[in-house]
């Protein structure tokens, strides 16, 4: 029996369709906290986010407020009524979260890669009747992320959502984790049966793409949005770039959800594809921009070696290597030739410059 077949989404049914979740990307302190919760009761929200504990790339940047934010963020539920919701990544963090009464935990991106991290926030799940939101793994591995849920089903854990914030690739592209839709959106329609949250801060990693980003996951069906929301975006202590003002969330939710038009089901699946042409696009050109680097440094050595530019074999070797690879994937031999000899051509000017 598929596990993920199991999950159902009775406890979406109970919020406004979409979901909106939105906070401050960290509890930074009690005003902060309870000025953004106050603004965002006005509007469309009906969960609270904040970060208690927060997974930095380095050291020695701010970490969390801790225990002390979770009693921030029970002052906010009480002036407004909305639901909480934070992010849990260790025993620890389950013990307090749930001490506090948090209504919602979620697991980070960076946990959901590791399976021994899953299992022991799993194992301190057990039974549990939150609703708990797992983020896609940084890296895209729909099975990794597939692994992790079916991790909490095992412990009877009931109700369960996921949630996209986009795949940490080889990215030179405009949004800071390439959304790969084409593949989130596969896996939505094998689980119709699990809400999927689309959280469009993490993916932009810059407010000037939450819009776009956020109004292409409403047109492809997604049951909410996580935005990250700071009374003074510019300040913020983690994620300054991608948080907007309350008021700009208002903005950007009134756009997309009351001008909101029926779109053909076959434009959708036009818009998915094209979609994924263009991040494929982006990554053959990011690609051949790694590529060209190797060109020059290998230029470098050739040059203070006095080895020739143009070595037949071992582009005979490449070649040789193209052609089995195309007839493994059913290419075109004569395409993808046709291509390279511009590449190489490249290549070898890289080199002698
Ligand atoms: C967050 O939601 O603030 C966060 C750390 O997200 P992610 O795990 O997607 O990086
Ligand atoms: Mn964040």
């Amino acid at each position: 029996m598929d596990l993920l077949k199991k999950i159902n989404n009775k406890w979406i049914k109970k919020f406004s369709y979409p979901l909106i979740i939105s906070g401050p990307c960290s509890a930074e302190n009690e005003k902060q906290v309870i000025k953004i919760s106050k603004e965002l009761n006005k509007s469309y929200v009906e969960v609270f986010r904040c970060g208690i504990w927060k997974p930095r790339t380095k050291p020695g940047l701010f970490e969390g407020s801790g225990e002390k934010g979770l009693k921030w963020m029970i002052k906010a539920k009480k002036e407004t009524g909305l639901l909480l919701a934070t992010e849990i990544a260790n025993k620890e963090h389950i013990k307090l979260a749930l001490k506090y009464k948090i209504d919602i935990l979620w697991i980070g991106a960076r946990s959901t890669c590791n399976p021994f991290t899953i299992q022991e926030i799993s194992d301190n799940l057990k039974n549990c009747n939150n609703i708990i939101l797992i983020k896609n793994p940084l890296n895209l591995d729909i099975n990794l992320w597939i692994g992790a849920i079916e991790r909490l089903v095992k412990n009877n854990i009931k109700n369960i959502g996921i949630i996209h914030r986009g795949f940490s690739i080889l990215n030179n592209s405009k949004y800071r984790n390439q959304p790969c839709w084409l593949e989130v959106l596969k896996f939505k329609n094998k689980y119709p049966n699990i809400p999927i949250i689309c959280d469009p801060s993490h993916i932009s990693g810059n407010n000037k793409y939450i819009y776009e980003i956020s109004k292409k996951a409403i047109n492809f069906g997604y049951d909410g949005l996580m935005i990250e929301t700071h009374n003074n975006p510019e300040k913020a202590l983690s994620d300054s770039l991608q948080q907007i003002t309350p008021k700009k969330l208002t903005e950007i939710l009134n756009n997309i959800l009351l001008k909101k038009k029926i779109i053909k089901k076959h434009l959708i699946k036009l818009e998915i594809y094209r979609n994924n042409i263009n991040e494929i696009d982006e990554n053959i050109i990011n690609l051949l921009k790694n590529r060209f680097i190797s060109s020059k440094e290998i230029g470098k050595i050739k040059k203070k070696y006095k080895i020739d530019y143009l070595q037949k074999k071992i582009m005979k070797k490449l070649k040789d290597n193209y052609k089995k690879l195309c007839k493994k994937l059913n290419l075109d031999e004569f395409l993808i030739q046709r291509i390279f000899e511009e590449i190489h051509k490249k290549s070898i000017e890289i080199q002698m410059k």
